[in-house]
């Protein structure tokens, strides 16, 4: 079968997350100090979470990547691979800290679990860099034939 590669390279040009209202966070300061100020947000954590928080209770996930036309992954909070969730977070102190911290851990697990070597270049990619066995780089330069 023949068919031209219709997904942009290299993998994951600027990642749109969506429905996040703040902004991507880099350490667990950070987040508490997001989330006690926010009762309704979402959040990118690192290169591979996404934190819910509605009102007392805050969720976990690994992303899920849905593209939107050939050249636009959008992160979505994946709310059938939910790693965990703090349910009486009305204030974020210590516990909430330490529960975080753990949850993020597991959601970055089961994120990277799905990843995948290429075949061809034995790169690890995410799924959604995949085409079957071969990574987008790869595909292209086979011309798109499986
Ligand atoms: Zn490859």
């Amino acid at each position: 079968m023949i068919r031209l590669a219709e997904k942009s390279s290299p993998c994951i040009p600027p990642l749109q997350v969506e429905p996040v209202t703040g902004e991507r966070l880099n350490d667990v300061e950070a987040l508490c100090d997001a989330l006690a100020h926010n009762l309704h947000s979402m959040w990118q954590y690192g290169e591979h979470v996404l934190v819910q928080r509605e009102g007392d209770s805050i969720t976990v996930a690994p992303y899920r990547i849905q593209w939107v036309g050939s050249h636009t992954p959008v992160a979505l909070f994946d709310h059938e691979r939910v790693v965990g969730g703090l349910h009486d977070a009305k204030c974020i102190d210590d516990e909430v800290r330490r529960g975080l911290s753990l949850l993020i851990r597991k959601a970055e697990h089961r994120r990277k679990s799905a990843f995948r070597e290429c075949v061809a270049c034995g790169n690890s990619k995410p799924p959604e860099c995949l085409d079957g066995k071969l990574c987008f780089e790869c595909f292209e330069q086979s011309g798109g034939v499986h």
